[in-house]
């Protein structure tokens, strides 16, 4: 997250990091094997509707691809942008959760 908080320049607050179990099972019970409880993902704050940090992904997605992260689908992440360092089995680098 370094080199993408260093291309990006402007603060990013962290809204979700880590998650042991019972904070996975509390935040997304649907998703109980997320790799937020991996230390392997994190939330970045980017309200609607402004999306500043999720337009800049999209515009920077070159640079994203050669850093090695995937993004969750915006549709379903509306006030913030997951980034996680494993692709997702659909192998898509914007993918639905
Ligand atoms: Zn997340």
């Amino acid at each position: 997250m370094s080199k993408i908080r260093a291309e990006y320049g402007l603060p990013m607050i962290v809204t979700s990091g880590f998650r042991s179990e019972a904070d996975e099972a509390r935040i997304d019970p649907a998703h109980p094997n997320s790799l937020h409880t991996r230390a392997a993902a994190c939330d970045i704050y980017d309200p609607d509707p402004e999306k500043r940090l999720w337009n800049w992904c999209i515009n920077k997605m070159d640079f994203l691809v050669e850093v090695g992260v995937w993004l969750e689908d915006r549709l379903y992440s509306p006030a913030h942008v997951h980034f996680q360092i494993y692709p997702p089995a659909s192998g898509k680098r914007i993918f639905t959760p």
